[in-house]
């Protein structure tokens, strides 16, 4: 199957309100090119200088999205253009993207990720965490991010039963949130959940926006 014909067939199926993110990581500008003209807009990387680096290259009406591990000392290269930080696991790096923000006079919208794996390699909050989090005075000064919504990855297992469970933990946590009063930079949008392997499992549970990449521009070259 062609990127484009792969864009298509996600494109077609894709439930209502669901956003789909072509994950581009480590793939070459040209592979790229090939989903933006099959009309694909919204991209997301996992590193911020290879972010930072097809923002430059690539046509101007894509919206770039994060959605790894962001390291604090990186934030300023995205902050810029970048649409959407999915992989927002600390409040340290909340004020530093807080602070790059206002620099560019912008309020960069953000996902809290939690951590719903059994694996202790993937990064995130607690739901307690993200509850004291929001409640901080730190946060209450924070003008220049908005929170709107969660994300978070389900374990790497063929067990479905177990990814499933992990997708309803966060979508529970995501509406108990919805039915509580929360600071005026928090609105809980977005739910994002859901890789090329567990996508479908995802969006029976509720997910806002899926996250593809090998499903769509075949298998990465590791690095
Ligand atoms: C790489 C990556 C994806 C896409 O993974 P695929 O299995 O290739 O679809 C999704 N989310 C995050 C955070 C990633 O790093």
């Amino acid at each position: 199957m062609s990127i484009k014909n792969n864009i298509a067939k996600y494109r077609q199926n894709l439930p209502a309100g669901v956003t789909l993110i072509a994950v581009s990581k480590t793939q070459p500008i040209e592979r790229i090119l090939e989903a933006y003209e099959a009309g694909h807009r919204v991209f997301g990387e996992n590193k911020a200088q290879e972010l930072q680096l097809k923002y430059e290259t690539l046509p101007k009406d894509i919206q770039w999205h994060m959605i790894g591990h962001l390291q604090t000392n990186k934030v300023k290269y995205i902050a810029p253009f970048v649409q959407l930080i999915h992989s927002v696991d600390s409040l340290k790096l909340l004020l530093e993207i807080n602070k790059q923000a206002q620099k560019v006079s912008r309020v960069i919208p953000c996902l809290l990720q939690l951590h719903i794996a059994e694996e202790e390699t993937k990064f995130g909050f607690s739901q307690e965490e993200v509850t004291n989090l929001i409640n901080s005075e730190d946060f209450k000064q924070l003008s220049n991010i908005k929170i709107s919504g969660l994300m978070g990855m389900a374990t790497f297992t063929d067990n479905q039963d177990q990814v499933r469970k992990e997708f309803r933990t966060l979508k529970i946590f995501f509406d108990s949130l919805k039915n509580i009063s929360l600071p005026s930079t928090v609105s809980m949008e977005e739910l994002s959940m859901g890789m090329s392997g567990d996508y479908e499992i995802a969006l029976e549970e509720g997910s806002t926006m899926i996250r593809i990449g090998t499903a769509i521009f075949g298998e990465r070259n590791n690095y």
